[in-house]
């Protein structure tokens, strides 16, 4: 190997090398603070749902565990409690494997019409609580299919659905509504008559741990990870997710899928 003794190589040769490991150190420290702000953000959502339940634990060991009425009602506050946290932790798990690219899908040919059916019924009570009607806009007398990840679509389709009966009014209503855009897309709408969302907050919502302050998402307690999932499942499959809200009048979700033969 021939030793370069131009300078001017030589000078270039060096500053190339800084650069890189410039670039090098800059990206490990983005990655650094990512994975900071990561932990601390899952620290904050795990503390509340955990000391709640600490808190119904040490009020039974307090006395409350004599009457049976009260070891009743803080037994199942407890448990409603764990129950959050595993949610909590699904979700985390979820988004993590999202946010790797760790998670490949499984595209397979459904019907959307019935996908969108079970997971009506799998909310119903929750919505009932509420009196919020879930509701196709029309009826839907043939399947419609579609090519996609069913399981996947399913957590889409359950993340909106849960939302617009979440941030719904009392004995409001929750639509879907699916309609053709395109000769090989369809387009699945899902449409609540709730709190809406202000124009500021729109561009935030899909942000990890994004919620906002004074909707009822603190009573609510989810992880502000729902809207998160959605987008990375949608952008995994390449398509488009959209986003319609006004205050005081309601939200529209809606999403692209492939049309099967
Ligand atoms: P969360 O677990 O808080 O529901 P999401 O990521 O699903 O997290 O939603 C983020 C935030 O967006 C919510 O906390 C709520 O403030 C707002 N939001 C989501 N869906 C709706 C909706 N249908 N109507 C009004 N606000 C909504």
């Amino acid at each position: 190997q021939p030793i370069t003794t131009d300078m001017g190589t030589l000078t270039r040769q060096i500053d190339r090398y800084a650069n890189e490991k410039k670039l090098e150190i800059e990206t490990l420290k983005v990655r650094e603070e990512y994975r900071k702000e990561f932990i601390g953000n899952v620290s904050h959502e795990l503390k509340t749902p955990l000391f709640t339940v600490q808190g119904y634990i040490e009020t039974l060991l307090g006395g409350a565990m004599d009457d049976k009425k009260l070891r009743e009602k803080y037994l199942s506050r407890a448990s409603k409690g764990v129950e959050r946290l595993s949610y909590i932790i699904k979700d985390l798990d979820m988004i993590t494997k999202l946010e790797v690219g760790d998670l490949s899908l499984n595209k397979q040919r459904f019907d959307i019409i019935e996908l969108v059916k079970n997971v009506f019924d799998l909310f119903e009570m929750k919505a009932g609580k509420k009196k919020i009607t879930l509701d196709f806009d029309r009826d839907y007398t043939k399947p419609i299919y579609v090519f996609a990840d069913k399981e996947r679509i399913q957590q889409v389709l359950t993340n909106l659905i849960v939302n617009s009966i979440k941030y719904g009014k009392e004995k409001g209503t929750t639509e879907v509504n699916i309609e053709n855009l395109i000769k090989n897309k369809i387009i699945v709408r899902v449409t609540d008559n709730g709190e809406g969302i202000s124009k500021d907050n729109i561009p935030r919502l899909f942000e990890r741990f994004f919620r906002i302050d004074k909707s009822g998402s603190r009573k609510e307690g989810g992880s502000g990870l729902g809207l998160a999932i959605v987008k990375h499942i949608i952008e995994a499959h390449d398509e488009k997710l959209y986003v319609e809200s006004e205050i005081g009048v309601g939200s529209e979700f809606s999403f692209t899928l492939e049309k099967a033969k």
